[in-house]
């Protein structure tokens, strides 16, 4: 079966809701048991990991609906929902340390996961070691006895390096350590993480799977070996989506391989069109041929998303506004994957320990929405020319 096809059939159980397509919002805290023979029934069924209704923090057939569906597109064993990417980032990393342990972390990870190791981690006796992105097959020389996680992304947050997940994977299950992917940028649509060597795969579903920039969520999908590990630690730190928030989820999730390529496509002719601004420094897209990530994006992925950075040559105080200021469609936004464009100043010199931003001007990280690219090209036409006067 084809993506487009499992999108919208899996996870679908008409024959338990009168035929409807779409299985109802179930808001439940108590599942009622009318019998003894049923309470203890449930909790058999519960204890050979049936799927079922047992308690609302343990989800419900929304919830698993999702999730069933979702583990279904990564080609994982499970997946489990929580209330936002971020928690899904933490449930994936928390499963899998006690203290003592030692985790390796890309220098190019989400910010708020990097804060984690600084931190939460520290504190509970787990230590971090940040590397450079670029490091592929390298990273064994970083890993230590107690290394217990290698943590990646690829793209990275911000900054975009494509990391070779295939060999960095090798070397870690080499000496042991759980391989952890967020997925979030490529999503399992146009990028196979279980195919790579991956064993937790993340996914900030806030971005393309809700779709609709209206609800936050997470979901991990995990292979058979890391299941068990991943359900006692969810499941010990409570951790649950609203089941509104999981159905505009699997809403959104329906479409996502329509409107995926819509963002991919829109993302490239933007990026094109940056580069080209004699302004510019250097657009950062895996996808764009001469961009150094290209060769990886093209192995490993089968698409690419709307999201990329650009950096402008260093221009005086005020530049940055001149450009935002005066773009219609590109408003200044936190997240992404929403139907809408935003354009996020960023300044990855600030946070970097294992490599250097090599760059001195400021920099803009692009999210491509579904609006017309024609209108989203005439708007930064604008914003450039705003720069420009700005500058003389
Ligand atoms: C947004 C994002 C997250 C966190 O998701 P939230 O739902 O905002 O908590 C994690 N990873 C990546 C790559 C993200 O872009």
């Amino acid at each position: 079966m084809r993506d487009s096809t499992k999108i919208v059939t899996s996870g679908r159980h008409p024959e338990l809701y009168q035929g409807a397509v779409n299985p109802p919002v179930f808001r439940a805290s108590s599942v009622l048991s009318q019998t003894m023979a049923e309470w203890e029934h449930k909790a058999a069924e519960r204890a050979k990991d049936v799927p079922g209704m047992y308690y609302g923090r343990n989800g419900t057939p929304t919830t698993r609906a999702l999730e069933e569906a979702f583990a279904d597109l990564e080609g994982g064993y499970r997946s489990f929902v929580y209330p936002s990417g971020l928690a899904a980032c933490v449930t994936a990393i928390l499963a899998y340390v006690k203290a003592g342990d030692h985790i390796l972390f890309t220098d190019s990870v989400y910010g708020p996961v990097r804060r984690l190791a600084g931190s939460f981690l520290d504190r509970f006796g787990v230590s971090s070691t940040f590397y450079d992105p670029l490091i592929g097959d390298g990273i064994a020389s970083l890993i230590q006895p107690n290394t217990r996680v290698v943590y990646t992304e690829a793209p990275g947050s911000h900054t975009f390096e494509f990391q070779d997940i295939p060999a960095i994977a090798k070397a870690a299950h080499a000496a042991d350590a759980v391989v952890v992917m967020d997925n979030t940028w490529a999503t399992p649509l146009y990028y196979r993480a279980f195919e790579h060597g991956v064993d937790v795969s993340v996914q900030a579903a806030t971005k393309y799977v809700v779709g609709h920039s209206d609800a936050m969520l997470g979901i991990v999908t995990v292979n058979r070996d890391h299941y068990d590990a991943l359900k006692a630690c969810t499941y010990e730190l409570g951790q649950i989506a609203s089941p509104d928030d999981v159905y505009l989820a699997l809403r959104g999730m329906r479409t996502m391989h329509v409107r995926l390529p819509r963002h991919w496509e829109t993302g490239l002719k933007l990026a094109r069109w940056i580069a080209e601004q004699p302004e510019v420094e250097v657009v950062i897209h895996p996808a764009l041929e001469g961009d150094p990530g290209h060769a990886l994006w093209k192995r490993d992925c089968t698409g690419a998303s709307g999201l990329f950075t650009f950096v402008l040559k260093p221009v005086g105080d005020g530049a940055r506004a001149a450009l935002i200021d005066n773009l219609k469609y590109f408003n200044v936004g936190a997240s992404w994957g929403g139907y809408e464009s935003l354009i996020l100043p960023i300044n990855p010199s600030k946070v970097r320990t294992a490599t250097t931003w090599p760059y001195a001007g400021p920099a803009f990280r692009i999210h491509a929405g579904l609006e017309s690219a024609d209108d989203l090209l005439e708007d930064l036409t604008h914003g450039f020319e705003c720069l420009r006067a700005f500058q003389v």
